[in-house]
C-alpha cells in the first residue's frame, strides 16, 4: 500500500520532527490526563455556582441596633444603626444588599468559605461526593489511628 503522505508528495518525517512529534503527543496525554482528572472531580476550576435563591431569600435578617458593633468583611463598612444585615448558616453577618451581591455569584461565606446550598444538581452531586470523600479519608485515618495508637 502506498503511504498517504509519500502519495501526496509529503517528505516522510525527518527525525528531529518525529522527537517534536512525541512531545507534542506527550502533551496532549498530558493534557487528556489533566481533562480526565477534571472530569473525575466533576468540576473544572471554576467558581462554585450562586447559592440557592430560596436559601438566599430566607436568610434571617437583623437590624443593627447600636454602631460600633463591628463591620460588613464584604464592603469593608462600619455597621451604621438601622442597617439590616443577613445572617448566614455558618453565622457571620453582612450587609443584607452585601451578602446578596455575593451569593448570586457563589455560594461560599466569604469569611469561613462555609458553602451553602446550590440550584446546581451537578454541583450538589459533586458535593456530596467530595463529602463522601472526605468522610472515607477520616474513617481511613480513623482505622489507622485505633490500629498504630
Ligand atoms: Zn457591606
Ligand atoms: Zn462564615
Amino acid at each position: 500500500m502506498v503511504d498517504y503522505f509519500q502519495e501526496r508528495g509529503f517528505n516522510t518525517v525527518e527525525d528531529a520532527d518525529r522527537s517534536r512529534e512525541e512531545e507534542l503527543e506527550r502533551h496532549i496525554m498530558r493534557l487528556m490526563a489533566d481533562f480526565n482528572l477534571f472530569d473525575e472531580m466533576g468540576m473544572p476550576n471554576q467558581l462554585a455556582p450562586p447559592a440557592s435563591p430560596e436559601i438566599v431569600n430566607n436568610l434571617p435578617e437583623e437590624k443593627i441596633q447600636e454602631t460600633n458593633c463591628g463591620k460588613c468583611d464584604i464592603c469593608l463598612k462600619e455597621y451604621e444603626k438601622d442597617e439590616t444585615v443577613k445572617i448566614i448558616p455558618c453565622k457571620h453577618k453582612f450587609h443584607s444588599e452585601c451578602i446578596i451581591a455575593w451569593l448570586t455569584k457563589t455560594n461560599s461565606c466569604p469569611l469561613c468559605r462555609h458553602e451553602l446550598p446550590t440550584s446546581d444538581p451537578i454541583y450538589e452531586q459533586y458535593r456530596k461526593e467530595k463529602k463522601r470523600q472526605k468522610e472515607r479519608e477520616i474513617d481511613i485515618e480513623n482505622l489507622h489511628n485505633s490500629m498504630f495508637s
